[in-house]
């Protein structure tokens, strides 16, 4: 009889911690940015959800939603992986990085009951800098960051004539 410890408990040790290391990840990503949504407005209970790949066959290419009148935010799968990327070089963000703060802010804006599209993002604008904060970016780049946000995107907006 070989020991209880032999290398495949090992093995199957090793399997499993890998296979709860990214689902935890994910979780712990979407408590963050939760959190930052609840700081952002003074608010109590925000769920974050982070789609997968599965999710988003269902999503009709919205960056991020929010249902009238709930506190859960929504998020696409490349809209979560533009935040992870932005966190990790925020000094470098290129223009998707830097918008996937903006629905996050966006967002968070429809949870403080501004369901007005025009009126949310114009809400979210001048917010980017502290949800750029709040996710732990220095504040002279959370306020470059913001500024950038602005010049990408008010003129490629959906939600504003000419
Ligand atoms: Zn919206």
């Amino acid at each position: 009889m070989g020991s209880r410890f032999d290398a495949y408990f090992f093995f199957m040790l090793l399997l499993s911690v890998a296979a709860a290391v990214l689902p935890v990840r994910h979780i712990m990503f979407e408590y963050r940015l939760a959190d930052v949504a609840e700081r952002l407005i003074d608010h109590d209970n925000i769920d974050v959800h982070c789609q997968s790949y599965f999710d988003n066959l269902y999503n009709l290419g919205w960056a991020g939603f929010v249902t009238r009148g709930s506190a859960k935010i929504t998020l696409d799968v490349r809209t979560c992986n533009d935040l992870r990327e932005y966190l990790d070089h925020p000094a470098q963000a290129n223009p998707y990085e830097l918008y996937s703060v903006h629905v996050l802010t966006h967002e968070t804006m429809h949870v403080a009951k501004i369901y007005n599209e025009i009126k949310a993002d114009c809400s979210a604008f001048q917010r980017n800098h502290r949800t750029a904060k709040l996710l732990g970016v220095p504040e002279g780049i959370a306020n470059t960051n913001a500024i950038m946000i602005h010049r990408y995107r008010s003129p490629r907006s959906s939600y504003y004539s000419a």
